[in-house]
């Protein structure tokens, strides 16, 4: 089973500016064959097929944690897709054209369908595919599978940095493209043990070194390149079976960390009436919504019922 923490995986911040053109191009790394959901989609189906786990336990603990930690990556990806979108419509009266502002949308959808914010699509507004999941059952295929996967996604999320320098996409890109070059050496080191292979000398695939990007150096600088962190609060002890030896770009010992990375508060993107977002009267949903902390019950449309009908329903003050 899966606990979820309520925590963005980095600290990021509000921007002050909307960029509806880049927010488009970044859905690929959500959606597209090689995005986070295709990441986190293999290594989790990978691991609920894994057969005779208990024989190779330290392979299955390392797909399982690493698709523990991809589900947060695409929690990051849409949140940076919503901050990036925020403010791009005017607001104001439904009736004055409010979202002309966001014409020609460059993904559609992200405003007609998902009231201006992430689906679970591509760039090309294609929604995610179960068939981007490869899951051969066989473990030294579905290793090399992931590495595949783990250098295909560097090199759309590299291109995506080429696209836009807008602050939140490079904040999760320098990070993705550190915790990415984990995973990448992670299946490298599993495919090495197993086989004989150096597949590590593979790396980097595109042969640009994270270190080029200046916004790795805060992860690097904190040695997060050559830190697996352990998705589990009870499980997960082989990890250091595989998780072991050295890094390659600069010899020193890989190490595993219990528990997820710190992070930060998930922002609150503000309400969006244009959009409907999250009511077309945020004010009457957040009065609601206090009633319900506060445990005064009865706000709901059974409670607004009685109360109009001047009768006292289930669960009414
Ligand atoms: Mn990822
Ligand atoms: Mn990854």
């Amino acid at each position: 089973m899966i606990l979820r923490v309520d925590r963005l995986q980095i600290e990021m911040d509000m921007p002050e500016q909307p960029d509806p053109a880049a927010a488009s191009a970044v859905q690929e790394l959500l959606g597209g064959r090689f995005g986070e959901m295709s990441t986190f989609m293999n290594y989790t189906f990978q691991s609920w097929n894994f057969r005779g786990r208990e024989k190779v336990r330290p392979y299955y603990e390392l797909i399982a944690n690493i698709g523990t930690e991809e589900y947060g990556h695409v929690e990051l990806v849409a949140s940076t897709i919503n901050g990036m979108l925020t403010g791009s419509s005017s607001g104001g009266d439904v009736t004055d054209t409010p979202l002309k502002g966001v014409m020609p949308p460059p993904n559609p959808h992200q405003f007609i369908v998902n009231g201006q914010s992430a689906p679970v699509a591509n760039s090309l507004g294609q929604p995610w595919q179960g068939d981007y999941v490869f899951n051969s059952g066989d473990l030294v295929l579905d290793l090399l599978h992931n590495f595949f996967l783990e250098c295909g996604a560097r090199t759309h999320k590299i291109r995506v940095y080429e696209m836009t320098d807008h602050p939140i996409a490079r904040q999760m890109l320098g990070y993705l493209f550190v915790r990415g070059g984990v995973h990448a050496l992670a299946y490298a080191k599993a495919l090495e043990e197993l086989t004989g292979a150096t597949v590590s000398k593979l790396l980097n695939i595109p042969n640009v070194p994270n270190s080029k990007f200046p916004e790795t150096r805060q992860w690097e600088d904190r040695g997060l390149h050559r830190t697996l962190y352990r998705f589990s609060e009870t499980d997960f002890h082989n990890l250091g079976a595989v998780w072991t030896g050295t890094h390659p770009d600069d010899g020193q010992e890989v190490s595993v960390e219990q528990g997820p990375p710190p992070g930060g508060q998930a922002a609150d993107f503000p309400e969006s009436p244009e959009h409907f977002a999250p009511g077309y009267d945020p004010g009457e949903l957040a009065e609601i919504a206090k009633r319900m902390m506060d445990g005064a019950g009865g706000a709901g449309f059974v409670g607004r019922a009685a109360e109009k009908l001047g009768v006292k329903g289930d669960g009414a003050q």
